[in-house]
């Protein structure tokens, strides 16, 4: 039987060992091999988040590529250095990509920074070194697997909920895990990230991935980061941790077409972002009547 999040959560070691274990036997890979693609994938994040954080090179469509070295090289009036560091790692993976750089997908490309943002800005923040990381990403992406069985991980399928969504969920899981925290806490800080993004919609401006794309990884890395903080405080998700799953994969199945990734809802048919598809499209957005 394929694992779910109640097995992970009953797990006496830390949950990542099961997540591997399954994947050595559907894979029929060595140990030593995988954990050498984690540690590659960890580079590849390690590498985008250095590059965007410096970087101020606009995206394809323009509306990005400035922000993640902003936030990092503006004055912090809040003293709140994981916050600025979380947030900033967060959106520079995801300005790269929307620069068309080299990023993970985690689990998609429009939300490959909620992970790496949650993951190094925490280890970064307390001194932990990369190679803590590997074990804390193998049950991020076991995280993600177990949901994508439930709902296909798009925001064309599932909505925002189901990209960002389930990165938010791998990162709170990671980062608990990377803090010490039990099987139980790291699913329930799963469960906890997931439930609270549900009914987010996907809505880019113009079908590109940057508004609210760059930002909204910014925002939900630091999700991940509160989920974990209160799992690992002992707070555990009132709804089971699967059926959280089930209820993300129901919503959205009941989300209309118009925000599920068409551009034709929500902040993509806004009067400014209807002027700037026409300008770089030629012509606005067909907006639906039920979303616009
Ligand atoms: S709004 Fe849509 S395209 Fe952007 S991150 Fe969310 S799911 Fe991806």
């Amino acid at each position: 039987m394929p694992l779910t999040l109640a097995d992970l959560e009953k797990a006496e070691g830390p949950a990542s060992e099961l997540v591997l274990a399954e994947e050595l036997e559907e894979t029929g890979q060595k140990r030593d091999f995988l954990l050498e693609v984690m540690r590659e994938r960890l580079k590849v994040m390690r590498e985008a988040i250095a590059r965007g954080i410096k970087s101020d090179e606009p995206s394809v469509a323009g509306m990005v590529g400035w922000n993640a070295k902003t936030l990092w090289e503006a004055e912090d009036p809040l003293k709140a250095p994981l916050l600025k560091r979380v947030q900033a790692y967060a959106m520079a993976v995801n300005e790269e990509n929307a620069r068309m750089g080299r990023i993970v997908a985690a689990p998609t490309a429009g939300s490959a920074g909620t992970v790496p943002g949650a993951l190094f800005g925490v280890a970064d923040h307390l001194g932990v070194p990369d190679e803590k990381l590997v074990m804390p990403l193998v049950l991020a992406g076991g995280i993600a697997k177990i949901i994508s069985r439930q709902v296909f991980i798009a925001g064309a399928t599932g909505g925002c909920q189901a990209e960002i969504g389930s990165s938010a969920a791998m990162a709170a899981a990671a980062v608990t895990e990377l803090l010490g925290g039990s099987a139980e806490a790291s699913v329930h800080a799963a469960a906890l990230a997931l439930q609270n993004t549900l009914g987010l919609v996907c809505d880019p401006v113009g079908g590109y991935v940057e508004v609210p794309c760059v930002m909204r990884n910014g925002f939900f890395s630091v999700h991940a980061v509160s989920a974990a903080q209160q799992a690992l405080a002992g707070i555990r998700s009132f709804i089971p941790p699967d059926e959280v799953v089930l209820a993300l994969a129901k919503i959205g199945r009941l989300l209309p077409p118009e925000l599920k990734e068409t551009g034709r809802g929500g902040l993509a048919c806004t009067p400014t972002a209807r002027r700037v598809v026409k300008e770089l499209q030629g012509k606005e957005p067909e907006c639906g009547d039920s979303a616009s």
